[in-house]
């Protein structure tokens, strides 16, 4: 595989994927992988999602099948959220309202590339089932969800980036240096978030693959207009903006 950029998580933060987008391109990489949650939660899911019309590959994620069909499973302010994402998807004012949800109804739930395979959630199930840190406690849960990967898997959904390894172990990106070299055993990789960390670093989240290495990368940006921007509308959660200053 060439050197990639693996992105997950954007939620609608136009600022933050920005960002991103420029960080990705300092580091010459033009693939871009997106494994879902385009929106969701933040202020501007159509231009969000024009910009992942761009990329390699974007997988579907919960939150983009909940606008697509009816949401199930969410939590009060999710579900508004994603009632308010749908109405701006269906507002045919907009130019390219057809495509766009065209684009969403089209996206895969996984992808597979060799040893590689790619989820939103987990290769068990993968649009719904979080897998966090902690559940490398849950050694029974681990070993199933393993039984699914060939390899190595790459996956977002907990907003939480990180290694998983097969002896059940989870490595923070800062217990690694933010680096990680494929070897012989099975790994589950999560990039983290875009445009809603919740590991407590508010900065962008993604993984640049390149050969067997993987580098956990952060992106500085300023949230406080993403935030004033869903402070603004009723339909989001003000919650929704202010856990965007501090990761969580
Ligand atoms: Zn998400």
């Amino acid at each position: 595989m060439g050197k990639r950029a693996i992105i997950s998580d954007i939620h609608g933060n136009f600022e933050a994927l920005t960002a991103v987008l420029a960080d990705i391109e300092a580091q010459g990489i033009s693939e871009i992988y997106c494994l879902g949650d385009v929106i969701g939660y933040g202020p501007n899911p159509r231009e969000c999602i024009d910009v992942c019309r761009e990329f390699a590959l974007t997988l579907l994620g919960n939150h983009d099948n909940g606008a697509l069909f009816d949401p199930e499973g969410f939590s009060s302010g999710a579900e508004r959220a994603i009632f308010w994402t749908r109405s701006q998807l269906e507002q045919t004012e907009h130019e390219g309202a057809k495509e766009r949800w065209d684009f969403l109804a089209s996206l895969p739930r996984t992808h597979r590339e060799g040893d590689f395979m790619f989820v939103h959630g987990s290769p068990r199930s993968p649009l719904n089932e979080y897998v966090f840190p902690e559940d490398v406690y849950n050694q029974r849960k681990i070993e199933r969800i393993f039984g699914f990967i060939q390899k190595y898997c790459f996956q977002g959904h907990t907003h939480v980036p990180g290694v998983f390894t097969e002896n059940f172990r989870f490595y923070s990106p800062s217990e690694i240096s933010n680096t990680y070299t494929l070897g012989e055993q099975k790994l589950m990789i999560n990039v983290g978030s875009v445009g809603q960390p919740r590991d407590s670093d508010p900065r962008g989240s993604y993984v640049i693959l390149d050969g067997n290495e993987v580098e956990f990368r952060r992106v500085e940006y300023d949230p406080a207009p993403t935030r004033q921007k869903i402070l603004g509308i009723s339909e989001l959660d003000d919650f929704l903006g202010d856990r965007l200053l501090e990761g969580r």
